[in-house]
């Protein structure tokens, strides 16, 4: 009998470059694995445009599935976390980099990777979130352990039409604190306003090189831009401010002085979604079960097709995504 056969967007070497293909593969083309999960849903992270564009050279081999979140079902497992028909999500870990990702029907991995998927989500809801959900809530939580509080003053988010961006700002105004919007679509207010943000301020007032100390307004940042726009706001958070720094849509660079962190003893968090410790990630995912709104959710997201994610990459790389994009994978 011949294995059954599944979609996949698979990643070639061509040359020095490499060539994106939507076809079928079957369970005998997957790498081992402990685990092996019946993709129902992914989505598009800025990270999976880098990987299908290979604008940075992250895949570590070819051929390569990528896709760095996936929501499914355990069809079969060694691992003693695991039995057939756990509803499971994966992010990072090097799924789509150095391991084979969510852009397929199936993905065989190591279920160390795997956290239960909470009851309150759908497949499709849990990737709706994805990587850029659960690192949203990963700087929530970071600035709260630094100690800043609702009442301290206004919190600044960059990148606030993206997916990190708008789940940031939904669970910040849950929480109770003042959100400033940072965002190059100054037209997105409505949305921004119904995410929860209380102003905007046009990004380009940061993306410049700025004075090393500026008038001190932020209690807190969460900052999806890196370069100058993460100088910019370590120069105007308040004393002892914190900014969570997980993203470089600006750029990878940090022109910075030592000056805000010599005399205004700020904090600049780092904040890693790909090697996060499992204990963490279970912290988050339920974090977000008991505190997001689904109906603001919805209202960030947009479902295409697996085959659709080709053409999706280079807008979302380009900033042109709004909120959050859910990918179907299961039949
Ligand atoms: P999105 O593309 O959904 O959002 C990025 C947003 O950044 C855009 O929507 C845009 O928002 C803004 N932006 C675009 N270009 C620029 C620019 N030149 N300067 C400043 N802002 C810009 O991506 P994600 O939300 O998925 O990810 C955001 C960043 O966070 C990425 O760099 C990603 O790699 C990183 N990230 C890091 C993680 C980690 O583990 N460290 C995990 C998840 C994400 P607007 O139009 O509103 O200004």
């Amino acid at each position: 009998m011949s294995a059954e056969t599944f979609p996949a967007i698979i990643i070639d070497r061509e040359g020095d470059g490499q060539k994106v293909s939507f076809r079928s593969i079957d369970e005998t083309a997957l790498p081992p694995g402990n685990t092996l999960v019946r993709v129902e849903a992914s989505t598009v992270n800025y990270k999976d445009g880098l990987l299908l564009s290979g604008a940075i050279p992250l895949i570590q081999s070819f051929p390569m599935v990528p896709g760095i979140d996936l929501a499914g079902i355990v069809e079969w497992s060694d691992h003693p976390r695991w039995r057939p028909g756990d509803r499971v999500i994966a992010n990072g870990w090097g799924l789509g980099e150095r391991h084979w990702g969510g852009y397929a029907g199936k993905c065989r991995l190591d279920g160390d990777w795997l956290v239960a998927c909470p009851d309150r989500f759908s497949a499709k809801q849990a990737m709706a979130i994805g990587t850029a959900g659960y690192t949203a809530m990963l700087c929530v939580l970071a600035l709260e352990r630094q100690g800043v509080q609702p009442d301290d003053g206004e919190i600044l988010v960059t990148g606030a039409s993206g997916g990190v961006g708008s789940i940031a700002i939904s669970l910040l105004a849950r929480r109770g604190y003042r959100v400033v919007a940072a965002t190059g679509r100054l037209s997105e207010e409505p949305y921004l306003r119904h995410l929860g943000a209380a102003s905007l301020i046009d990004r380009a007032e940061f993306a410049q090189a700025g004075a090393p100390l500026q008038k001190e307004r932020w209690a807190g940042a969460i900052d999806t831009a890196g370069s100058h726009m993460l100088a910019n706001i370590c120069a105007s958070l308040r004393y002892g401010g914190t900014v969570a720094a997980t993203g470089i849509a600006q750029g990878a660079d940090f022109p910075a002085t030592m000056y805000p962190l010599a005399l205004r003893g700020i904090t600049i968090c780092g904040v890693d979604s790909v090697h996060a410790a499992v204990e963490l990630r279970q912290t988050t995912w339920k974090a977000l079960a008991a505190e997001l709104d689904l109906g603001l959710l919805k209202s960030m997201t947009n479902e295409i097709a697996l085959a659709d994610v080709i053409e999706v990459a280079p807008t979302i790389l380009a900033g042109g995504v709004r909120g959050r994009i859910v990918v179907e994978v299961g039949t």
